[in-house]
């Protein structure tokens, strides 16, 4: 899996490819690798095995997303994080089939169905985690706990009460799909459909058990510890695969879809993987220059008790503002932004000052800046328009 080439490069198309574009550069190279041109040949066969599985995945908005989000492995390599499955030959032979010729449908399987008889599989659950933006930036772990569909204890999942047996279902005969063949202009077509006795199972519970009714499911719960990668943002999700509803009756479960969601932070803005942070000077200190910390979204272990909205919560780093800086200048601090999604680099944290204007003055005070006001330098420009007046009269605004 770690070696695996990047699913755009396989098919040699661009990231932002449209669909057709996709199927167009899919249809070109599986027929280039198709091992009926190339019997005997082990490397055309991974290639042909390698388009489909590119083609599999970006073919599919909701499969290309995630991709694009996490790359190929979903997220992480803990336990439990599965990734796209890797496609053999017979999906992949069935695939150019359906794709390139439209044959799906003919046997009726219009997606990719795995034919005979089969277990159901558990629905999907799906779950929203709220990070903090230091969350985000660091990446952490959340327990979860779910409320979930489990296989019955009584009955092990089977639904089938203690010591019976199931039945063969005496309209597939356990096959788990029904044929119909119909005559056509075109002559002799099968279509084969799930067998809506079974649900395409094969059996049937003959004798139910009591707990779930024949269900094999019972209510449950689970807890979860789920690894958030650095750099997600609102909408990233991952997939978990297995650890949705159990299947009824032994079948496999569905998958568990994380959405993560980002809380909004007292003291930084995010932009894409840029952080936005205000930082407030006196009007004598953007007049005379100054030496200030700012906070970075690193937390400093030995403050992590204070608020969220407390700059000494945060690992600082000094900055030198000159004298004579005005409101709206922006410092760029390197770094200290957030990392790339499975990559390698981090944004900036961008500081843009703003002067603060005292609200409360004490006679003194007032006294003071009265004075200080009628100095010939502290005073706007008499002369000519600022630029902004300018522009305004320019524009009409
Ligand atoms: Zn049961
Ligand atoms: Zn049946």
């Amino acid at each position: 899996m770690a070696n695996k080439r990047d699913y755009y490069e396989v098919l040699g198309v661009s990231r932002t490819a449209t669909q057709e574009e996709i199927k167009a550069a899919y249809r070109k190279l599986a027929m280039q690798y198709h091992p009926d041109r190339n019997p005997g040949d082990k490397e055309a066969e991974e290639k042909f095995k390698e388009v489909a599985e590119a083609y599999e995945i970006l073919s599919d908005p909701d499969k290309r997303r995630r991709y694009d989000s996490f790359g190929h492995e979903g997220v992480g390599s803990g336990a439990g994080f599965g990734g796209f499955e890797h496609v053999d030959l017979s999906e992949a032979l069935r695939l150019f089939m359906e794709e390139a010729f439209g044959f799906g449908d003919f046997f009726g399987t219009g997606t990719r169905r795995r034919r005979g008889a089969r277990a159901t599989r558990g629905s999907d659950l799906q779950i929203k985690i709220k990070l903090s933006l230091e969350e985000v930036a660091s990446g952490t772990r959340k327990k979860v706990k779910l409320n979930k569909l489990i296989a019955c204890p009584a009955c092990k999942g089977s639904g089938q009460r203690k010591g019976s047996k199931p039945t063969i279902c005496p309209t597939c005969h356990g096959q788990g799909e029904v044929r119909q063949v119909s005559q056509s202009l075109f002559g002799r077509f099968v279509n084969v459909t799930t067998c809506p006795q079974c649900r395409g199972e094969g059996k049937i519970v003959s004798d139910p058990c009591p707990e779930c009714r024949g269900e094999g499911l019972v209510r449950g719960e689970e807890t979860l510890e789920i690894e958030v990668p650095p750099g997600v943002a609102t909408g990233n999700y991952l997939t978990l695969r297995g650890k949705g509803n159990a299947g009824p009756r032994g079948g496999p479960a569905g998958d568990l879809i994380v959405y993560f969601e980002e809380k909004e932070h007292p003291l930084f803005v995010r932009h894409e993987n840029d952080v936005l942070y205000d930082l407030y000077l006196s009007f004598p200190q953007a007049a005379l220059g100054a030496d200030v910390e700012i906070p970075t979204l690193e937390v400093d272990p030995e403050n992590k008790q204070l608020p969220a909205d407390d700059i000494h919560r945060y690992k600082r780093v000094k900055i030198h503002v000159p004298p004579g800086t005005q409101p709206g200048k922006v410092f760029r601090i390197r770094g200290k932004g957030i990392p790339e999604l499975h990559g390698y680099r981090r944004g900036d944290l961008l500081v843009q000052v703003k002067v603060w204007v005292p609200t409360r003055l004490t006679p003194r005070e007032k006294e003071l800046l009265e004075e200080l006001a009628e100095l010939e330098n502290v005073k706007p420009p008499r002369k000519g328009k600022s630029f902004f007046q300018k522009f305004k009269e320019a524009f009409n605004i």
